[in-house]
């Protein structure tokens, strides 16, 4: 179903295009609109929607010129609307880049809320801690798309405005952690992983 990943953008930002055969979900659209283009080209995909799984800058600088390409709709969860409104100030902040305007939100997400690909689907899941409307993607059998929330070895940093780590480890334990062990997690950054290798050897998830 993932049908590449993409590492793009300063902060080598993971960038998922996932599909069954003829429609795409771009999950995390991060940097490098052409290279975004470049794999929905060459496998004749049509993008339908853009999913930012939280709306740090270096997860979504991509996602004005893939939307004006494709026509696709831009999705983040709504508690992220304030993240999102700051992503200029913090792209500056943080690399010294100038970043475009916020993107328009066309679609906000919430828990529970269905993203389809064909027959296929995912459902959302509130994953705070991270960023206040944080979400990972699970298609309710095999793949898990994290974002900055759990990382192969390690958890996303609570310490960014929003953040808290009270929160992001109650998300994992509570919305992740309960997944079946062989379920593959794709996240924001960094190499895949399962729930059964982070659940016995993440450090941060040892209680
Ligand atoms: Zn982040
Ligand atoms: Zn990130």
């Amino acid at each position: 179903m993932v049908v590449e990943k993409l590492i793009l953008g300063r902060l080598q930002t993971n960038c998922y295009i996932i599909s069954d055969g003829e429609v795409a979900l771009v999950v995390d659209p991060a940097d490098e609109a052409p290279r975004i283009m470049e794999v929905l080209q060459r496998h004749k995909l049509q993008a339908v929607g853009l999913v930012a799984t939280h709306a740090h800058f270096d997860h979504l600088l991509a996602v004005e010129e893939v939307k004006n390409k494709t026509g696709a709709p831009f999705y983040l969860h709504h508690l992220d609307e304030p993240v999102l409104e700051e992503m200029q100030v913090r792209a500056v902040e943080l690399l010294g880049i100038q970043a475009g305007p916020p993107p328009k939100v066309d679609v906000y997400l919430e828990e529970g809320d269905r993203l389809s690909i064909g027959e296929e689907g995912f459902s959302v899941l509130h994953t705070p801690g991270h960023s206040p409307g944080g979400i990972s993607l699970y298609d309710g059998r095999s793949n898990l798309f994290s974002g900055d929330t759990l990382f192969a070895g390690s958890i996303g940093r609570p310490d960014l405005p929003g953040g808290s780590y009270e929160t992001l480890i109650r998300s994992i334990q509570n919305k992740l952690l309960p997944l079946p062990e062989e379920v593959a997690v794709y996240p924001g950054h960094g190499p895949t992983t399962t729930i059964g290798q982070e659940k016995r050897h993440n450090p941060f998830l040892q209680f």
